[in-house]
């Protein structure tokens, strides 16, 4: 049998190419930055030629270095940043803009709108809030404000595609324009109970269904990659959003398994079995569509977590590097009072308030530089809690939280969130769970490298344990107090 997965990991800011052994073990990577662009201050796009590009570097490139050969490979297994949409003309897949990236505010306005008519049947057929982060309004944005736009539709010509979609299309020479539940379930036209496009949905949002790629299995065959784009014909086997893939790669296969992304921003995802469920603090989303069976999560999402410490670093300028702060953290005692709201692009959940804004409370003449940093780690803590906290008594009780992300690394964040929450936490050993979590879905089944999800979990161990040691409920009431003066400050 072929002996590797390669796994695309397109993220936010850089373009990564993984190979991943039959026991588990990436065996080599390599990754790309691509450009950041912000034509406004709220706005954020992609080159979505330099996200393929990069892409297909860092395919060439890990290939190279590992020294093995393409028909070594098994299949590909893609992850990709959510939401962000690129538009392109069917003809030659030649964009016809930016990709208008998930974090980019510019149709905050029109999703604004929308709410008091819309938002409890969006919530009902989508899982999901009103918001400028989802690629409804982006692809609605497009259609309006780029003449090529209506130009291509008059001979239907226009394809929307989330990134996944995207590289589908360019590793298959044009021949795949797929997508998977996961993905799909981020668009805000997909219907999450009946697992297909939603005709009313499509209709608030001026979408034809024909611009938007085909949804199939998480699991399914998406095509092989083009011989002329890379030199061999391998299966397309799996795709999975990168917040998805992270709770397949932490093995959260089970009703009530939840694991943190401590990234750029926070995501909790909580496993809620193949049962669709609505829960007024979370957004409910496809953790993965297989052939045979669907399964949701309760998605949480905050939208500052980890670059509240790139702030510090760059727009306060009070650190070096992100590695410095935990000592500096526990050189406090406490936080003596002084609280962070990360609110600098508003809040994500469970508040949803675009008009939020940064904030510190609670400051006097002792107040050093080591306050505003312990705040700021305190705060991405405090959000997560803000998440768990109302649903922990339907959490089984002897639950725990699995944390990755690059600020987990943090032990005083861990054993922080550990103590808000009164909930054990584990770091995983392997801190790729996102790029193992598709790799993973790739070669699951009977032909594959694992033969079930038990044969898959062997491979996952704890790195460390997290057990709750000191009761912070007054910190905690206290942070609740601080959010509220943080609201509707725009
Ligand atoms: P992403 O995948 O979203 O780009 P990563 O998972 O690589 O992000 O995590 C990077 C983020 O984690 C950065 O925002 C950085 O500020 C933060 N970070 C990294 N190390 C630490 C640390 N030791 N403590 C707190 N935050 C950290």
């Amino acid at each position: 049998m072929n002996s590797y997965i390669l796994t695309l990991d397109q993220g936010t800011t850089s373009s990564r190419s993984l190979l991943v052994d039959q026991k588990s073990i990436i065996i080599s990577k390599s990754q790309k930055e691509f450009k950041q662009i912000f034509p406004n201050p709220s706005w954020v796009e992609h080159d979505p030629i330099e996200i393929w590009e990069t892409q297909l570097e860092t395919i060439k490139d890990v290939i190279k270095k590992s020294k093995i050969t393409l028909n070594e490979i098994y299949g590909i297994g893609i992850t990709n940043q959510r939401e962000t949409t690129i538009a392109f003309d069917a003809n030659n897949g030649k964009p016809i803009c930016n990709a208008i990236v998930w974090q980019c505010r510019r149709t905050s306005e029109y999703c604004n709108e929308l709410k008091p008519k819309y938002r409890k049947l969006i919530k009902e057929k989508t899982g999901l809030e009103i918001d400028a982060y989802f690629s409804a309004s982006k692809m609605k944005w497009i259609i309006d404000n780029i003449p090529e736009a209506k130009e291509l539709i008059k001979t239907k010509r226009l394809r929307f595609g989330t990134i996944d979609a995207w590289l589908i299309w360019n590793l298959t020479g044009g021949k795949s324009f797929f997508t998977d539940p996961s993905n799909a379930s981020r668009t805000m036209l997909f219907n999450i109970k009946e697992l297909k496009y939603d005709e009313d949905l499509l209709k608030i949002f001026e979408i034809e269904e024909w611009m938007l790629p085909k949804v199939i299995p998480s699991n399914g065959d998406f095509g092989h990659t083009s011989s002329e784009v890379l030199g061999a014909e391998i299966p397309i086997k799996a795709v999975l959003g990168d917040q998805q893939a992270a709770l397949f790669g932490q093995c959260c296969f089970k009703e009530g398994d939840m694991k943190v992304t401590y990234g750029t921003g926070g995501f909790l995802l909580i496993n809620i079995g193949s049962e669709f469920k609505l829960d007024d603090n979370f957004l409910t989303t496809v953790a993965w569509g297989l052939k045979d069976k669907t399964v949701y999560a309760y998605e949480g999402a905050t939208f500052i977590s980890g670059a509240i410490i790139q702030w510090l670093r760059d727009g306060l300028g009070i650190i070096k590097d992100s590695s410095e702060v935990e000592k500096i953290a526990i050189s406090l005692d406490s936080n003596e009072g002084v609280y962070m709201v990360p609110a600098l692009v508003g809040l994500g959940a469970p508040n949803w308030d675009q008009d939020a804004r940064g904030t510190i409370l609670g400051i006097t003449r002792g107040t050093t530089k080591a306050h505003f940093i312990r705040a700021a780690v305190e705060s991405m803590a405090y959000q997560i809690a803000d998440l768990i906290t109302p649903v922990k008594n339907n959490l089984p009780k002897d639950c725990f939280l699995k944390a990755d992300g690059g600020a987990s690394k943090n032990n005083f964040l861990l054993q922080f969130q550990a103590d808000l929450l009164n909930v054990p936490i584990t770091r995983s050993k392997e801190s790729e769970a996102t790029a193992l979590g598709v790799a993973y879905l790739a070669g699951l089944g009977k032909d594959g490298f694992w033969k079930d999800e038990e044969d898959i979990r062997k491979n996952w161990h704890p790195d460390e344990l997290f057990l709750p040691k000191k009761n912070r409920e007054q910190e905690y009431a206290k942070w609740k107090e601080a959010v509220k003066r943080s609201l509707g400050w725009n």
